[in-house]
């Protein structure tokens, strides 16, 4: 029966497998799975499997805009022991070797894949560089017909990447069937199975188009729903507002749906500020790495020359050949806090020393690369230039560090802690000094049992979901999914005969994704205005209250990204409020429901952060967050992992250290 607003149908579906998400990760398990499941055909299991995105996959999630690099491309010619070097140093030491050393050793296949499905990658021919518009061959795959790809750094190469995620959705939706496919439904929140409190049994979420509640039960699932922006008051006001360097859609599901599921979280204290074109979020790894532009001060000086000396602060990781990046931020806001911004990109300079090298032919193509970039990934910041009159080889452009951001996949590690490989070293329980404080049933090494697992038994991640493992980015995300596809189907084979069972009736749990929609029906008529009443509060006013504590108190824009033990304090309190108050969020449609939701998952995820930062009494981050109560890095006492595990029913974190050990050599 056709559901009503104020009572929706409800859809109740039982599958082998769900996938979460229907980014990058989630593409990836998509494309990887059919093959696994017809080996356990093979063997006498049938396995059915389903993805559920929240929006149209052909541009969901990160990519949806398009990219112009792919970030993690090993090559032939490198090692992946020294990509986990690179993660390492560039997250402050505190990641976990096995999971990137296996990424590393394996993504260069995703990459491949994508050329395979006809993503233009950028390319050197005897000393020519050509790009998707100008390849000579016919048909020709720049990869895999030889010359080398055009590196933007060690590990990135350049592509044609405007259609990106239409390219690996594509793929993913042959692979998967379009009847194992469901779009425009949001997932809410994950159910417990009723016989296990450890493991996952379902899952719950409503249609952004019709009325209609899916209850979904499962024996695996991939939670792989992004990361998590506009928890923090945004640089862009006004009609801009929409506008983040990270995605506005991605609302922290992942890390508040496995958190309440009773996943360990990890490095949740960690998050990323990017310095970026001012107002348009423009890239700027192109200009700094392909056409060598320098950052400079109002007064024209070049940071991080001039303040070089900072580093020495930071051993090791102001010292590396490329200083992690939350120096090189620390670098830049010095100059912006003593008055010396704004601080610019010297398009200008850069274009010019290139002209004394190349010929105009070359100059012009290199133009039109850098718009290029920007059109491939950014078209806002392109009209910024347009409206702005910025010529980049005439007038240079500002930059800015944005407002946090939390994700795993970037260049960022918080998430979830999930199982590494089985062939690569962990601390044991014996080696790990802070074992008595780990909940009992969790587990105490690194690996147990399926790659990727968290430990909610039958819950995987990927992408932004995988803590401690930063710069996996899109191909990396792609990867993980993949390894995921695989790891469930062994799960699922492993427990064939195992039914899952919910821990809440599928009446409460309708009734309580209904509610803003219940109140807003119970209570609309009670004033003349719609959006100013006693017993409600809009989702956009929610957002803004949020924004506003963890901009002034949790290191935001506001404070210059400074905070301390007192004003953290202050946030526990204000966020315990808010969360209460966010049962009494209205929805007067399903748009709003949606923003209802997403705010929800928003409020518990910067609860997270926060209580993170407030475990960690050091600054391990500096350029992205200081508490300047403990204004250091502290590698005696806090060279470690921060976990933490949620209680929903006490409502409660338990946050406590793991061991941190290296299993790369970082010494090399
Ligand atoms: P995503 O790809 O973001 O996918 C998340 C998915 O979950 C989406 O489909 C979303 O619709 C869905 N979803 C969210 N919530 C729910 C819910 N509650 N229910 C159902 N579905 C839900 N990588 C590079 O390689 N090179 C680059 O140059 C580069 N630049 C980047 C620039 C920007 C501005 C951004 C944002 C990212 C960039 N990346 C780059 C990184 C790359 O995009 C990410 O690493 C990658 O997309 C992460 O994959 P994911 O699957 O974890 O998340």
């Amino acid at each position: 029966m056709a559901g009503t607003f104020g009572n929706p149908e409800v859809v109740q579906e039982e599958v082998d497998i769900l996938i979460i998400g229907g980014g990058m990760a989630a593409c990836g398990a998509a494309y990887e799975i059919m093959p696994w499941i017809g080996a356990a055909k093979d063997a006498g299991v049938d396995i059915t499997v389903k993805l559920v995105d929240k929006a149209a996959m052909d541009r969901s999630g990160a990519v949806a805009q398009g990219l112009s690099a792919i970030n993690t491309y090993i090559g032939p010619n490198q090692d992946p022991a020294d990509y986990a070097r690179m993660v390492s140093n560039d997250l402050m030491g505190i990641t976990r070797d096995d999971l990137a050393y296996d990424l590393g050793r394996n993504v260069d296949d995703s990459v491949h894949l994508f050329e395979e499905w006809g993503l233009p990658i950028w390319k050197t021919v005897n000393g020519e560089r050509f790009d998707g518009a100008t390849w000579p061959k016919e048909g020709g795959k720049l990869l895999k017909d030889g010359g080398d790809p055009v590196r933007s750094g060690k590990w990135q190469i350049m592509i044609n990447g405007e259609s990106y995620k239409w390219i690996v959705a594509e793929a993913a939706k042959k692979a998967l069937g379009s009847d194992n496919i469901q779009e425009r439904v949001f997932i809410v929140k994950l159910v417990n199975d009723a016989n296990d409190k450890n493991r996952v049994a379902g899952a719950v979420g409503f249609s952004t188009r019709e009325d209609k509640v899916y209850v979904y039960k499962f024996k695996a699932c991939l939670l792989v729903a992004g990361g998590c922006v506009n928890i923090f008051r945004p640089r862009s006001v006004g009609e801009g507002q929409g506008r983040a360097w990270y995605p506005v859609w991605n609302a922290g599901s992942t890390y508040t749906m496995a958190a309440e599921a009773g996943a360990e979280l990890t490095m949740m204290e960690n998050r990323f500020v990017p310095a970026r074109f001012k107002d348009g979020y423009g890239p700027v790894g192109a200009w700094f790495l392909l056409f060598k532009a320098q950052a400079t001060n109002a007064y024209g000086e070049v940071y991080m020359t001039k303040n070089k000396e900072l580093l020495n602060d930071y051993p090791p990781y102001g010292q590396a050949a490329v200083p992690a990046s939350c120096l090189r931020n620390h670098l830049m806001l010095k100059e912006m806090k003593e008055g010396r911004g704004p601080i610019y990109m010297d398009t200008v300079t850069a274009l010019a020393k290139l002209r004394e090298t190349l010929s105009p032919r070359e100059v012009k193509h290199l133009e039109a690369e850098a718009w290029e970039d920007f059109l491939d990934m950014c078209i806002g910041q392109c009209g910024i230039w347009v409206g702005e009159n910025i010529e980049p080889e005439k007038k240079n452009s500002e930059l800015m560090p944005t407002e946090p951001y939390l994700l795993g996949s970037h260049s960022g590690c918080c998430g979830i802690w999930a199982s590494g490989p089985e062939d690569v070293g962990a601390p044991t329980t014996e080696e790990h000094p802070e074992a008595d404080k780990i909940p009992a049933h969790l587990p105490q090494g690194w690996n147990w049992g399926y790659r990727s697992m968290t430990t909610v038994r039958g819950l995987f991640t990927a992408g932004d979901g995988v803590g401690a493992s930063g710069h996996k980015f899109s191909s990396g995300s792609h990867t993980e999914g993949r390894m995921c596809a695989q790891s469930m189907v062994k799960f699922v084979m492993d427990n064939k005969d195992w039914v899952p069972t919910l821990d809440t009736s599928v009446e409460s749990l309708v009734e309580e994704i209904y509610r803003p929609v219940r109140t807003f029906l119970e209570h609309k008529d009670y004033t003349t205005a719609i959006d100013v009443n006693p017993h409600y509060i809009t989702p956009r006013m929610l957002q803004f209250r949020l924004q506003k504590i963890m901009d002034e108190y949790v290191a935001g824009v506001a404070t210059y990204y400074t905070t301390n033990g007192h004003m953290l304090a202050v946030a526990e309190e204000k966020l315990g409020m808010l969360k209460e108050d966010a049962m009494k969020m209205r929805a007067k449609d399903l748009h709003e429901l949606l923003r209802a939701w997403e705010n929800y998952h928003r409020i518990l995820t910067a609860e997270a952060h926060m209580k993170h930062i407030q475990f960690r009494q050091e600054s391990r981050y500096p350029g992205f967050y200081y508490r300047m109560d403990h204004n250091y890095v502290d590698e005696e006492n806090w060279h470690c992992f921060v976990n933490s595990v949620y209680d929903k029913e006490t409502k409660t974190w338990n946050v406590f250290k793991r061991a941190h050990k290296d299993l790369v050599d970082k010494s090399k």
